[in-house]
Order: C-alpha cells, then structure tokens, then sequence
C-alpha cells in the first residue's frame, strides 16, 4: 500500500523556481519550441503530481512517461495535455489508450495490426509513435522496409492516426560524438522517402539538447533528468549553462545526545567516535532513498555546523556527529544547501559509490513531498 509520512519530520522539498530555471535554459540554449516533461517511474521518485504541476507552470507542454499506468496517472490528476507512453504497451491494452488519448509507442509491423484490430469497429482513435531504432538497440524499427510496412498500416487504419517518428541516442550525455553521427546517419537512412509524414518527429533527451543540440531537430525536446536541475554526465562533459538542482532532502532532530570518544554508533558497532561530541538522531534512512553506505558523509545542520553520518544508515533512523549541542527540532540537510554550504545529489552519490541516476530514482514514496518557492 502506498502511504505518505505526514507524522515524521523528514521530507523532500522540489523548488519551482528551479525547474522554471531548468526548463527556461535547456529551451533556450537548444531553440525549442516545446518541451516534453519526461516524468516516468514517479517523475524520478521526485513525485509525479507535484513534477506534472511545476513542469506545466514551468512552460512544459506536454508530457512522456515509460509505460500507460504513469499516463493514466497523469489524466486522473486531470491533464490534458498530449502525452507519450515511450516504452511499449501490449496492444491488448489499446482501448483505453485511444480513449484517454495518450499517445502510445510501436516496434512492430504485427503489434500495429493487433492495436488495429483491437480497435476495428470502434469509433476510438489511437495516436500512434514509431520510435525508430538508429543505435540504441532497446525498442523501434531496425528495417526500413519494417517500417514502411507499419507506417502503412497505421495510414490506412481508419482507427490509428500516424502521430510521431522518434529515436533515442545511446551516447547523447557522453563525448562520443563519433556514435551520435552514426545514429544520425542511421536515422537518415531509414526515414529517407517513407510513404507518410509523421505530424511530428522528436530526437532530444537532456543530453542531446545540451550538448548536441545543433545536429538533430529540437523543436521537441524530451527532458527528463535536466528538468531535475541534474548533469547526468558529471564529469565527463562540460555543462554549457547551469541546472539548478530541484530537490532537496532534509529532516529534523528527534533526538540529541552526549557521546564520549571511543563509543561505538550503529549496526555492527564498526563506527567509533573519535572524539566528546554530540549524536543526532534523524527520522529518515536507507528505505527513504538515503544511501545506506553512506558512513561518514557530510550533512549540513541549521545551526551551520557540519556534521558527518556515524555508523551505518539504518532503515528508518540515521545517526550524525556533532561537534556542539543541537537541540531536537533543529533542520538537518541531507541533500541541499544551507547558507554558503551544499552536498548535492551528485556529490553523495559519489560519496556512497552509486550512480547519480539510481540515487535520483530512489526517493520513497513515503516521504513527503513540499514544494517550495
Ligand atoms: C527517459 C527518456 C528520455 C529522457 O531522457 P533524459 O536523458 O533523462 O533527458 C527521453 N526519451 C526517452 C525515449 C526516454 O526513455
């Protein structure tokens, strides 16, 4: 069952004016007209119906999920904007696609004919997507003759409308420039003279507006990661403007203590304090979305002390070490900036060793989410 802690003091608070920014600079710097919030897997555990509303207030005009539920989610919320299931659904499903007009995606000639014959004798109409598969190797159509045959198919189908042609590139947050290239030269390769036009074709993830945006048309830009104000490349590319990160993750002190230098803290008893200092205890852990091998990291205190995590992340609980008293209710920052200082979401996920995308996608559900000016 899902569920929201409304009863602890531990919470994710997203910045409007950070993804108004987000939105404004990628927009901007790769000339587009309109920007696709991609909003999967809970809008990247940042929380779907908070992102779907900042995304639209920001300028976003449409949305991209992976699959039909994350759409469906997003018409009962009570959008009405366009929206694009990017991974593949089961034609079985068709119907209420077409009658919630989400946009769904198809790989093969034999799944457009089975979405066509679902919805054969219906007054439904589905807009359909053909990603187009030029390098990435994950879904689309390989063969051009593959795609003509299901381009036809979805003309002649009174029930289908031939709504997108897309690809997705492989190295689009790398330097491999050499396979963005390929990709193009694929792309025109199988799309040179089909026997239709799509209403619109899409090309640009974070990454390709970013840095690769004069190669492909960004009329369209699909922005996931970069509407989180977070540079999935780090460190690789040089990033040509500022994000400003979106979320930030803090908790109060619930509890605060004396500890002697030498006392052990947490599971294991591995750590040790090194010197007399405090312990704080903070109502938040590893099945928050904190890393749990996080010993030692910096949190920042509101009092302006920084303080580092002591001993294992626990579950639900996370001691820190202070050297001066802290009262309980003080604010703890555990991704975030206070004052001058800041640990972000990239520096913990190096800290603890784990990807920066696999640390943005494990927010929990049940912490809350506040939005914040
Ligand atoms: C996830 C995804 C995106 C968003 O990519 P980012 O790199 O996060 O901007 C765009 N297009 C497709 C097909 C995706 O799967």
């Amino acid at each position: 069952m899902n569920y929201v802690a409304l009863h602890r003091h531990a919470q994710v608070s997203l910045s409007r004016s950070a993804v108004a920014h987000n939105v404004a600079v990628i927009k901007n710097h790769a000339h587009a007209q309109q920007v696709m919030a991609v909003l999967k897997a809970n809008a990247f555990s940042h929380g779907l119906p908070e992102m779907a509303m900042l995304s639209i207030q920001s300028g976003a005009t449409r949305f991209g999920v992976a699959m039909l539920d994350e759409a469906l989610a997003l018409r009962d919320l009570g959008y009405q904007q366009p929206i694009d299931v990017l991974g593949l659904t089961d034609p079985q499903f068709v119907r209420i696609a077409a009658q919630r007009d989400i946009t769904l995606a198809f790989s093969s000639l034999a799944t457009i004919q089975q979405a066509a014959k679902v919805l054969a004798d219906t007054s439904l109409h589905l807009k359909v997507s053909l990603p187009v598969d030029t390098g990435l190797n994950r879904i689309g159509f390989k063969e051009r003759d593959q795609l003509v045959l299901a381009i036809q198919e979805a003309v002649v189908s009174k029930q289908l409308e031939f709504q997108s042609l897309w690809t997705h590139f492989a190295t689009a947050d790398t330097p491999n420039e050499t396979y963005v290239d390929f990709q193009i030269s694929e792309w025109q390769r199988l799309t040179q003279n089909l026997p239709a036009q799509p209403k619109e074709q899409h090309f640009a993830n974070t990454g390709m507006a970013t840095w690769y945006a004069d190669k492909v048309d960004t009329d369209i830009v699909r922005l996931g990661v970069g509407l989180f104000g977070i540079d999935s490349s780090e460190p690789t590319m040089p990033m040509p403007f500022e994000l400003e990160p979106v979320l930030e993750l803090t908790a109060e002190v619930i509890f605060s203590k004396p500890i002697k230098a030498g006392e052990a803290v947490g599971y294991g008893a591995d750590y040790r304090a090194k010197h007399d200092g405090w312990l704080l205890t903070i109502p938040v852990g590893h099945s928050d979305g904190y890393p749990f091998n996080a010993d030692g990291m910096r949190v920042l205190i509101a009092d302006g002390q920084v303080g580092h995590i002591a001993g294992g992340v626990a579950m639900d609980q996370t001691m820190i070490f202070v050297d001066k008293p802290v009262n309980i209710g003080v604010q703890v920052t555990l991704i975030g900036s206070v004052g001058a200082q800041s640990v972000t979401l990239p520096d913990l996920a190096q800290y603890s060793s784990v990807s920066i995308v696999a640390l943005m996608n494990n927010f929990a559900p049940r912490l809350q989410r506040i939005i914040v000016p």
